[in-house]
């Protein structure tokens, strides 16, 4: 009994999806068992309960199914970080490159304190421009960005190690 493998053999991939050439990592199985639900955000929380964490922040849309749900159950709050213009209240925002064109997300200026300890998590890490603009979005308001944390990683895209080279901690549970 390998609660670790038993995940993995849960994601699911899809050839050619969103675009010839290019293999989508679909999570939606491991969400939909609720055993593989439940180990799967278990590992999270083995893995953070002892790091005296203030917040978990979870990067739209993936990243608040598993953040809201590793949050909850280390008694924590949730912080969203959304696509442009989709929060209510003051904002600050970031830019990021993709492979074509940019894409921005924001956070509410008072989500995170100065000094707060914040988990920051998504599914899967790319490129890890994502990561990176979130986790500087973060930064600009003072938190202390424990962990950019995700289900899979793609190391041929050099995501993670550009996240590693920033200065920012990051784990992710698969590469793929
Ligand atoms: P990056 O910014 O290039 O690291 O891309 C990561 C973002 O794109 C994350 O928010 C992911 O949800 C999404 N993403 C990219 N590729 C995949 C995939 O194969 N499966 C699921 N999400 C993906």
């Amino acid at each position: 009994y390998n609660p670790v493998e038993t995940v993995r053999q849960s994601i699911r991939s899809i050839s050619d999806w969103p675009k010839p050439g290019v293999t989508f990592r679909d999570i939606t199985p491991v969400l939909q068992d609720p055993r593989c639900f439940r180990m799967l955000i278990d590992i999270f929380v083995a893995r953070y309960m002892r790091q005296r964490l203030d917040l978990v922040a979870g990067v739209d849309a993936r990243g608040f199914i598993i953040g809201s749900v590793i949050a909850y159950e280390l008694n924590l709050g949730f912080v969203p970080i959304r696509k442009k213009g989709k929060l209510p209240f003051e904002t600050v925002g970031e830019d990021y490159d993709l492979e074509y064109g940019s894409s921005s997300v924001e956070i509410h200026t008072d989500a995170v304190k100065p000094g707060q300890r914040v988990l920051l998590m998504d599914d899967l890490i790319a490129t890890g421009g994502t990561l990176l603009a979130a986790s500087r979005l973060l930064q600009r308001l003072g938190a202390n960005v424990v962990e950019a944390a995700a289900i899979i990683d793609l190391p041929e895209l050099g995501g993670s190690k550009l996240i590693k080279e920033s200065g920012l901690p990051v784990h992710a549970l698969y590469e793929f």
